[in-house]
C-alpha cells in the first residue's frame, strides 16, 4: 500500500517500510478500554470505548501519549481482532467506539467500517491534521468528529509539531467534518449520537493564539460545540521549547474561557485545572487488545 493518506504524503509502501507516522499497514494498538475523561456527552456514566492507535502523523513534542505516538509502543491487530475489540467494548456498555488518533489508519478504517459498523456511534478523535480527500472516505461511517484545532500560527505548528501547514490543513479538515456532521443529535440521556466537537488544548504562553482560534471557530462554525482543554501537562524532555515546560495557569485558562463567552459562544465545554495531572494519562499496557 503506497501511503499518501495524510497531509505528510510520504508516498511509501507501508507493507515494506514506514513513513513519518512510523506505522505499518496493519493496525497497531496499545489499549482498548472504557474511558471516563472525555466530554460528559461522550463519556457519560458508562464510559467511552477508547481504542488507542500507536504511531502518529503529527508528533507533537509535548505529546502526553509519547510512548505510543513517538516510540510506537503497540501490538499488531488484525481486522477481525479490531472488530472483536469493538464488540467487547460494546458488551462492556461503551457509549461509543472512540478511535483515538486514527488519522494514519483512516483508509484502513474506512474499509473496515464498511464491513462492520458498530451498533454504537463511531467517534473520530484526531489531531485535525487530516487530508480532506481521506476524510471524504469516512463520510457516513463516522458519527462524531472530535478534532483538535491546535495552532493558528504556522511558526508554532512548525516548532511544536513539524507541520508548518497545520493551520490551513486543519481549517480545511474542520470544514469537511462540519459538512459531514455539523448537525448535532443527543439521546435522552444527553449522550451525543451524531455531531462534532472542536477541541482546543491551551498551551502555556500561547493564549493569544487561543483567542485567534476562537475568533476563527466563531466566525466559521458559529453553532459548533467547542471544548477548551486545561489538561496540558509537561511530561517529556522540553528543553528545546522551555516555554512549554509548565502547566497553564488559572489566569491563562480563564482568559480564554472569558473571551469565548464574550464572543457569545454558548456551546462550550470547560475543564477543571485538576485535569492537568499525569494520573489522567492512561496506561498503555495493552488492556483490551485482541490480536
Ligand atoms: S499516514 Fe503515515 S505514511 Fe501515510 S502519508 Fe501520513 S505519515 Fe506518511
Amino acid at each position: 500500500m503506497i501511503c499518501n493518506q495524510c497531509p505528510r504524503k510520504c508516498n511509501v509502501d507501508r507493507i515494506r517500510t514506514t513513513g513519518y507516522c512510523k506505522s505499518p499497514e496493519e493496525f497497531r494498538l496499545s489499549r482498548a478500554a472504557l474511558h471516563f475523561w472525555e466530554e460528559p456527552c461522550i463519556s457519560g456514566k458508562n464510559g467511552s470505548g477508547a481504542v488507542f492507535f500507536s504511531g502518529c502523523n503529527l508528533g507533537c513534542l509535548f505529546c502526553q501519549n509519547y510512548e505510543i505516538s513517538h516510540e510506537n509502543k503497540g501490538m499488531t491487530v488484525s481486522d477481525d481482532g479490531l472488530i472483536k475489540i469493538f464488540e467487547n467494548l460494546i458488551e462492556q456498555g461503551a457509549n461509543n467506539i472512540n478511535l483515538v488518533n486514527p488519522t494514519h489508519y483512516a483508509v484502513q478504517l474506512a474499509t473496515l467500517l464498511k464491513k462492520y459498523k458498530p451498533s454504537v456511534p463511531v467517534v473520530y478523535n484526531s489531531s485535525g491534521y487530516e487530508s480532506t480527500e481521506t476524510l471524504k472516505m469516512l463520510d457516513g461511517l463516522v458519527d462524531i468528529y472530535l478534532p483538535d484545532f491546535k495552532y493558528i500560527r504556522s511558526d508554532k505548528a512548525l516548532k511544536y509539531s513539524r507541520a508548518e501547514d497545520y493551520p490551513e490543513v486543519a481549517m480545511r479538515a474542520l470544514e469537511e467534518m462540519y459538512l459531514q456532521r455539523g448537525k448535532t443529535e443527543f439521546d435522552e440521556n444527553g449522550i451525543m449520537k451524531k455531531g462534532m466537537i472542536i477541541r482546543h488544548l491551551i498551551l502555556p504562553s500561547n493564549t493569544n493564539s487561543s483567542l485567534k482560534i476562537l475568533d476563527f471557530i466563531n466566525e466559521k462554525f458559529p453553532n459548533a460545540y467547542v471544548s477548551l482543554m486545561a489538561q496540558y501537562t509537561p511530561c517529556n524532555d522540553l528543553s528545546a521549547v522551555p516555554e512549554l515546560d509548565r502547566k497553564i495557569t488559572e489566569r491563562e485558562y480563564n482568559k480564554v474561557v472569558d473571551y469565548a463567552l464574550n464572543l457569545g459562544m454558548d456551546k462550550i465545554f470547560i475543564q477543571s485545572g485538576e485535569s492537568a495531572d499525569e494520573k489522567f494519562i492512561p496506561d498503555f499496557d495493552f488492556t483490551g487488545i485482541i490480536k
